[in-house]
């Protein structure tokens, strides 16, 4: 059977909000463009405070990265808590360091709170070392994020197979606060909840300008308009020119990723038991995680919008790398998603004008930080002080050179996996 070119999740979603087009013109207190989780999850802070609040997508709710995610809540982030000092200044460092470690949690209670059927489950994330200077740098990594209070554990040898599945590793962080969600169904499940509690919510409502009219906002979209005192953007590694420079802080990597036809019980007794999640350290990490129906989601980095026929053989090489037991199982999807990858691969929270707001750059993290996005920009419109906020308001600062480094995106996946092979070769653990 040949692979469908389809998002795995469309097929297994919950239903999604009926929503229409704007087709004339609105005012609010609060425009946020981009229904994907972070303008959800922010309408929903808004809303749930009785802010008059709008949503827009140029497409629909989740169409973007969302709803094609892994959907693996991994909740830390590459930088120590003293790295993440250093970069924000002691008062907001800490701030996030405390906001990062209850994210999983916090999320988790969000699904339960908000009653959100998205197949959530919260048994664990291996966090797997691919080379000797690997292990060195994940050491540092798990132990400060442990002396800052968060469950990890180091686990090796046999010890790393027992817990993944995957013969591949001899080292591995082992993080109990990790876990899955079905990514489509929780933003839908975010967009149901902030349209219950009174958002207006449109899809195909792509805003092409943005204008500062008589001391408000003025979104211009091809058939509407919406006035507002505020704004917030989310719109990501699919951003376009609406705000000047804001995309050019970030480069949109490609991520792809395969849905196996579902696994056996006892194929899923060698892989991943107990539904715990892994990733790895390369380059163009491999990660994986079941969906309800036990097909494995595996995805690494990729080189265009579409997952081609390259894209799918680097994810077959990685599936054949990571669990050679099922290694040439079928598969019955592929598909490919934008990732916003920051420089420093943290994300950004930016006030570009009075009235604007943008949050951006999750950098392959977005699942369990995008709700702490959209809490802090929802918490800052409500009226938190900004040394309040887990992450620092900064200006919009475009990377140099942009447009080139952008266009050579497609060559990353190849380069990244080129580099990955020749570490394993000379470096392997
Ligand atoms: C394949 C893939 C796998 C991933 N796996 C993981 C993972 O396992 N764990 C993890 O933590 N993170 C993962 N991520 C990253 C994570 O999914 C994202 O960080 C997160 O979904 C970003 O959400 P967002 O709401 O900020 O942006 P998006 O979900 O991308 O939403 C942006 C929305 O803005 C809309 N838009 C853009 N411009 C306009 C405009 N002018 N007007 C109106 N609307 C507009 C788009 O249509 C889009 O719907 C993955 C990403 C991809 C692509």
């Amino acid at each position: 059977m040949p692979v469908q070119e389809e998002i795995h999740w469309t097929t297994t979603s919950i239903s999604a909000p009926k929503l229409a087009r704007l087709s004339d013109s609105l005012n609010v207190d609060v425009l946020v463009i981009g229904a994907g989780l972070t303008g959800c999850r922010t309408a929903l802070g808004l809303v749930d405070a009785g802010v008059s609040t709008a949503v827009v997508d140029a497409k629909n709710v989740g169409w973007g990265a969302s709803g094609r995610s892994g959907g693996q809540c991994n909740p830390i982030w590459r930088k120590t808590p003293e790295d993440i000092k250093k970069m924000f200044g002691v008062k907001q460092g800490k701030n996030l360091i405390r906001t990062t470690l209850s994210s999983a949690d916090d999320l988790f209670h969000d699904i339960k709170n908000y009653k959100i059927d998205c197949d959530a489950v919260q048994a664990g994330w291996v966090q797997a070392a691919h080379t000797r200077k690997a292990i060195k740098d994940m050491r540092r990594l798990g132990k400060a994020w442990a002396d800052a209070g968060a469950d990890i554990s180091e686990i090796e040898g046999d010890a790393v197979e027992k817990a993944s599945g995957s013969p591949a590793y001899s080292w591995a962080l082992k993080h109990s606060a990790g876990g899955h969600v079905h990514p489509l169904s929780l933003t839908l499940g975010y967009a149901k909840a902030a349209i219950d509690r009174g958002a207006q919510m449109f899809k195909e409502t792509h805003v092409t300008s943005l204008q500062r009219v008589d001391g408000k906002w003025r979104a211009k979209t091809p058939n509407g308009e919406v006035t507002a005192e505020n704004v917030v953007i989310s719109t990501n590694a699919y951003s376009n020119d609406i705000w000047p420079g804001l995309k050019q802080t970030f480069h949109p990597l490609v991520s792809v990723s395969l849905a196996t036809r579902p696994l056996t019980t006892d194929e899923q007794k060698t892989v991943l038991p107990g539904s715990v999640t892994i990733s790895d350290s390369r380059l163009a990490i491999y990660y994986s995680r079941y969906d309800r129906d036990g097909r494995l989601i595996f995805g690494c980095v990729g080189s265009t919008d579409h997952a081609d026929v390259l894209s799918l053989g680097r994810l077959r090489d990685g599936l054949r790398t990571v669990f050679p037991q099922i290694g040439n199982i079928e598969i019955e999807r592929k598909w490919a998603g934008r990732i916003a990858v920051t420089p420093e691969m943290m994300p950004h929270m930016h006030e570009p004008s009075p009235g604007v707001l943008a949050g951006v750059g999750f950098s392959g993290r977005g699942i369990a930080m995008t709700s702490v996005m959209g809490r802090a920009l929802s918490g800052k419109l409500l009226g938190a002080t900004d040394d309040a906020l887990p992450f620092p308001v900064q200006d919009i600062s475009p990377i140099p050179m942009h447009g080139l480094t952008s266009r050579l995106i497609p060559l990353a996946a190849p380069a990244m996996t080129l580099k990955d092979k020749f570490d394993s070769l000379t470096n392997g653990a």
